[in-house]
């Protein structure tokens, strides 16, 4: 028998002893500016050693909130008793034989496990991957394949991945696609909903949306149309009552296959285990990646069975695609997740964090919207007088609030978007005095 896995025990305070970054932080980053390529950034100035729960705690022995959950991925946390376990468990069973040369039980068990989870309609099937891109390069393969037609629809302010084909869905053009290009052919972009910036309600918005997939592409062509019910990198943008269930059903009407991309909105995240199921939306096929394995890198795509077996046979795979460690760890991820019940956690933080919001947006019109659902919420920062984003005061709050040891992450098209999504397992009082510095530094900025 291995010995007993060994688990960080960090105190859940924040706690300063340095400025930030401290010396050894300061050191690192000297070290990774002459051997880490430029194109790679990161938000905060310090470096990890340890994690778990609502806190990091860095090189110099800081305490750092965590609002940002490594992008929505430690949802359990980051060292998560069973998914710490679990890892340990299979690391020393075997690391790697690939599941296309010779299976094994827990890739067969995820696909059990999503299948059973995921609201698509009738039989499911799954297949896994590494990364939430190469799930959404899959399900586009997967609806050609299907379909046997040619052009994919994706949004206003959708974010996608950064491989060729996905970043070709994404929207926004700094960072994610300037000078990049060439971008692969057959992607169209139509309007989504965005009620704050275009007061429509979900009918109007999902009717352009519809006039534009008919007119300037036409469902005949049409293999797919992708969305993420919640945009994420695009402004955590929550659509109007009503668009994405119009969308799902002029797909199925058309014969066109509807995909969720619920990479940042799955797993408990914003209060169900996805955000399709606020509206009972059942999508043809549904993209998972960042939460599913407690930190560790799997993703997948799973669907109705006629649509996922389209492709045919060697068709779909990849070296690492479903690593048992992988596989392991989202077992473990899961199971936590309905054992200590975190979707119903995640609305606590709603609640939570929608009240503490809400009483700063009296007093300061420059929060010009409240949004989200569940843990994935955000403020979206703009001139009181005319709305406009306000890219520059985001940027300042968000600084002044690494500085204070708050883990913070900006969002949206314009840049002014300020995103909670803290572990689900962050305390109450963690997740209050981590917003609550954030509302400081906005009221001094
Ligand atoms: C993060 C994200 C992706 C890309 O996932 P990676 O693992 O970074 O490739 C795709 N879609 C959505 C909605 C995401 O949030």
């Amino acid at each position: 028998m291995a010995d007993a896995p060994v688990h960080a025990t960090i105190e859940q305070s924040r706690h300063l002893v340095t400025e930030l970054p401290g010396p050894k932080a300061r050191e690192l980053a000297q070290r990774r500016n002459a051997a880490v390529a430029k194109g790679v950034s990161s938000v905060m100035p310090t470096y990890a050693v340890r994690a778990q729960d609502g806190i990091i705690e860095d090189v110099d022995g800081n305490r750092l909130i965590d609002l940002a959950a490594g992008i929505a991925v430690t949802n359990v946390g980051a060292t998560s008793p069973k998914v710490v376990e679990a890892v340990q468990r299979q690391v020393a069973e075997f690391t790697h034989t690939c599941f296309m040369s010779t299976p094994y039980e827990a890739y067969v068990e995820v696909a059990e496990k999503l299948n059973e989870l995921a609201p698509v309609p009738g039989e499911a099937r799954t297949a896994l991957f590494n990364s939430g891109a190469e799930a959404v390069e899959n399900a586009v393969k997967i609806a050609r394949a299907y379909t046997g037609r040619p052009a994919v629809a994706a949004f206003d302010h959708a974010y996608h991945g950064r491989t060729t084909l996905t970043m070709a869905l994404t929207a926004k053009s700094m960072p994610y696609k300037h000078s990049f290009g060439p971008f692969a052919p057959e992607i169209y972009r139509v309007p989504g909903s965005y009620p704050y910036r275009d007061g429509l309600t979900g009918a109007a918005a999902a009717e352009r949306a519809i006039d534009q997939l008919e007119k300037q592409i036409g469902a005949q062509s049409l293999a797919a149309v992708i969305i993420e019910p919640i945009q994420g990198e695009g402004g955590f943008i929550v659509p109007a009552d009503g668009f994405l269930p119009a969308i799902a059903q002029w797909c199925r009407a058309n014969g066109v296959v509807f995909i969720a991309d619920e990479i940042q909105t799955g797993f408990a995240r914003t209060g169900s285990w996805f955000a399709s199921q606020h509206e009972d939306v059942q999508p043809d096929l549904i993209t998972t990646a960042k939460g599913i394995a407690g930190g560790m890198p799997l993703s997948a795509v799973t669907g109705t069975a006629e649509i996922m077996d389209a492709a045919h046979p060697s068709g779909l795979g990849g070296t690492y695609g479903g690593n048992p460690v992988a596989c392991a760890a989202a077992l473990a991820a899961i199971e936590t997740m309905e054992e200590q019940q975190l979707a119903q956690r995640a609305r606590r933080v709603e609640e939570l964090a929608l009240a503490q919001l809400r009483q700063t947006q009296q007093k300061d019109p420059r929060i010009g919207d409240i949004r989200g659902r569940g843990a994935m919420l955000a403020f979206e920062l703009v001139d009181p007088e005319t709305a406009a984003p306000n890219a520059e005061l985001t940027k300042a709050v968000a600084s002044a609030a690494h500085r204070a040891g708050v883990v913070t992450l900006t969002c949206g098209t314009y840049g002014n978007v300020i995103r909670l999504l803290p572990p689900l397992t962050i305390s109450d009082d963690l997740l209050t005095e981590g917003l609550g510095v954030l509302l400081e530094a906005l009221t001094a900025a």
